[in-house]
């Protein structure tokens, strides 16, 4: 049965988080992980909203007071951290306003909730404040913090979370919702093995914009094989889209990996690749692949932190190495 906000393949972590609530075993906070395009909004925005509402069934009733404010955009025993505008950071400020916010009653008598998207990006100042409130929440609080990597969360902060990871989706638990986005069974078995089994970000990806990227990306490659210069087809790719880029990479570098010790192709993210990969592995050795995928990893965690200030200067470095290993 579709429930009301809850993503198909979220159904049996849904029921679970129902079953917490309705037997008044909800902990005080949650920390809901799981890679980009798992669907752990959706079922936050399920869970804040049955955790308001004043008489939750299956989901929210979707018709009392507290369901009403929420779907007017305002709920006064509510409150949503995330970074500011333009900013990658959460600071202390609004983590003291949380604490402020806990000390308070609940308005309409119910649950207070606090929403920290991305958990990982508050500074250790403001992790710290937070403590506090996660160590003394007082009664009917619930915390829900949401990351795409827990592993970059302060330890103390992860341990006072009860932990819901949500794991990539197999393509039978998303195919119906897939096919209804992406229009028919290959386009959606294609996106879904792109995402690496996150069938939002398959939705995305499947856009005419990032199908263009994609292209780019793969024609930039296919250049660097061929001997084009590495700088100069990085002055072709889009700097603002780095972090793709850097995805990409990434989801290539695994493939190859694959392809590499296995020779099996059936298990590739991305089979139209496949004479690309060939062409790679014939020149390159796996132990080389590993080293820049953990050079690529590392760039894209300093980019999401805002330690990284060129992207121009890391997308040249980035094909450089590529291209040595297509070549070597
Ligand atoms: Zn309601």
């Amino acid at each position: 049965m579709a429930l009301d906000g809850v993503l198909p393949w979220h159904a049996d972590t849904w029921q679970q988080l129902v079953r917490l609530a309705d037997e008044g075993r909800m902990p005080h906070a949650i920390l809901l992980s799981g890679a980009h395009g798992v669907g752990k909004q959706q079922l936050a925005e399920a869970l804040i909203t049955r955790t308001l509402c004043a008489k939750p069934g299956a989901s929210a009733c979707g018709h009392c007071h507290s369901c009403s404010m929420l779907a007017s955009g305002y709920h006064p025993d509510l409150l949503r951290v995330s970074p500011e505008e333009g900013k990658r950071q959460i600071r202390i400020d609004p983590i003291r306003e949380v604490n402020r916010f806990v000390s308070q009653t609940a308005q309409q008598g119910g649950y207070r909730v606090i929403v920290v998207s991305p958990a990982e990006s508050m500074n250790v100042a403001a992790a710290n404040a937070l403590l506090k409130s996660l160590e003394e929440p007082g009664a009917n609080t619930l915390f829900i913090l949401l990351a795409d990597v827990p592993s970059r969360m302060l330890p103390t902060i992860r341990s006072r979370c009860q932990q819901w990871p949500l794991s990539s989706v197999a393509f039978e638990a998303c195919r119906g919702w897939l096919i209804e986005k992406l229009g028919g069974q290959d386009e959606a078995h294609f996106w879904w093995r792109v995402s690496g089994g996150l069938p939002l970000l398959a939705v995305e990806l499947a856009s005419p914009d990032e199908r263009a990227l994609r292209h780019q990306i793969h024609d930039s490659f296919e250049q660097l094989v061929r001997g084009a210069e590495p700088v100069s087809e990085a002055a072709r790719l889009d700097r603002q889209a780095i972090d793709a880029i850097l995805w990409y990479g990434i989801a290539w570098l695994e493939d190859l990996i694959r392809l590499g010790i296995s020779g099996d192709a059936s298990a590739l993210h991305n089979p139209d690749l496949e004479s690309l990969y060939r062409q790679a592995v014939k020149n390159g050795r796996v132990q080389d692949w590993f080293r820049l995928l953990d050079y690529a990893r590392e760039q894209r965690r300093l980019l999401a932190v805002g330690a990284n200030p060129n992207p121009q200067l890391v997308l040249e470095a980035w094909l450089v190495r590529w291209a040595a290993l297509l070549r070597s």
